[in-house]
């Protein structure tokens, strides 16, 4: 999560909001002075409303940063790194650098957001109460009240037992706790994830046919991400498991077919391009360091006509330096981003020489190898090179 400004520091984490709050926060203060004050506290002026409802707002946004704080002070507390703290749309996410060293530490990090924010609603309430039985305004019941519901529901709903919402971590523990495998925990988590983001989905969908209005939409999109989240998590949880102590290595296709800068672009594709199963080729200069990627999309955009005398180097893209990957690096590090970032091929380099490609199809087949019991290994019998390098 990107954050957009950072508001300081707590406890020496970094706390940052992500653009998406300020949004919230507008359509919270005008629902607040416009809607729920004006309806538990009637007569007042319209500046009133609005000042106040600026105030509890903010207090809403302190609430949210309490209880992403709890994450974070218990994950500290048993050695997890806290990297930051960003509010955003939907709450917040505490960014943790590494694993809880043990099932109960986990199911203590989890359950920490959902404890503050339910104290708080206690706190809000018996402050409601209080202020009620002290002949305070109305206006300051109606608002502490708002706050004591809120927090109420901010508590309960992170307790649904679905992943990535606070619930399914609590789930998560207690399976890691049970089974003694944190990733099949993690696994049926992210499922339960999965079956609440739809049920979510479908839940919002209804109240927006029967209610006819837009209130089930809210609903909906955070379905949609806890959906979204939760298929993620699974995802990359058995990514991990199949693919432990796989380096990039292991699967790349390797030699890799190239061409050079000075090569024509009519004679890449006689030489390479037409005999190896690849859309993106990497392309060497004289002294063989890597300077980028040609895809053949590219290349047929180059007329026919102009193939002899067009250089490979006139069409080739600079390459990313991000997706140069070094073959002593594990697999499960460099395949996330292979699969989900749609890259077509990631060149491998180790000591400045290009020595093999990753594409999404090895990336597959590795995982499936792995799935069966077998270790990947080189390329197999499809790495054949001849034409390669020479013409
Ligand atoms: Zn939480």
């Amino acid at each position: 999560m990107r954050q957009t400004a950072r508001l300081g520091r707590i406890a020496g984490i970094p706390i940052g909001v992500h653009w998406s709050v300020f949004v919230i926060m507008l359509l919270l203060v005008q629902g607040l002075a416009s809607v729920v004050l004006p309806s538990g506290a009637r007569g007042h002026a319209t500046v009133v409303y609005w000042g106040v409802a600026v105030v509890v707002a903010a207090l809403f946004l302190a609430a949210l940063l309490a209880h992403e704080l709890a994450h974070a002070l218990v994950a500290r507390h048993y050695g997890v790194r806290v990297r930051a703290i960003t509010l955003w749309m939907l709450g917040g996410v505490s960014e943790l650098d590494g694993e809880a060293p043990h099932p109960r530490a986990d199911l203590l990090i989890a359950l920490a957001g959902p404890v503050v924010s339910l104290a708080g609603a206690g706190v809000f309430a018996a402050c409601a109460a209080a202020a009620s039985a002290s002949g305070a305004g109305p206006l300051a019941v109606t608002g502490l009240a708002w706050l004591a519901v809120v927090n109420v529901i901010l508590g309960g709903f992170n307790l649904l037992p679905g992943a990535p919402l606070d619930g399914g971590r609590v789930l998560a523990a207690i399976l890691w706790w049970v089974r003694r495998d944190r990733a099949s925990a993690r696994r049926t988590a992210g499922r339960a994830g999965m079956v609440l983001g739809a049920l979510l989905i479908i839940g919002g969908l209804v109240e927006m046919l029967l209610a006819a209005n837009l209130s089930g939409l809210w609903l909906t999109v955070l379905g949609w991400f806890v959906l979204l989240a939760a298929r993620a998590e699974t995802t990359d949880v058995t990514l991990r498991k199949t693919l432990a102590g796989v380096r990039v290595g292991d699967i790349m296709t390797a030699p890799a077919a190239y061409g050079y800068t000075s090569q024509s672009v009519a004679n890449f594709v006689a030489t390479v391009a037409r005999h190896h199963p690849h859309r993106v080729f990497p392309v060497l200069d004289l002294d063989g360091q890597l300077v980028g990627l040609v895809s053949l999309t590219r290349l047929a955009k180059v007329p026919s006509t102009d193939r002899e005398r067009t250089r490979l180097g006139d069409v080739t893209a600079p390459v990313d330096r991000t997706r140069v990957l070094d073959p002593a690096v594990p697999l499960t590090d460099a395949a996330p981003a292979m699969l989900a970032g749609g890259h077509r091929l990631a060149p491998v380099v180790a000591n400045g020489r290009l020595t093999g490609i990753v594409t999404p199809g090895d990336v597959a087949r590795a995982t499936e190898l792995a799935e069966l019991g077998i270790t990947p290994d080189r390329g197999g019998g499809d790495a054949d090179t001849s034409g390669t390098t020479r013409w």
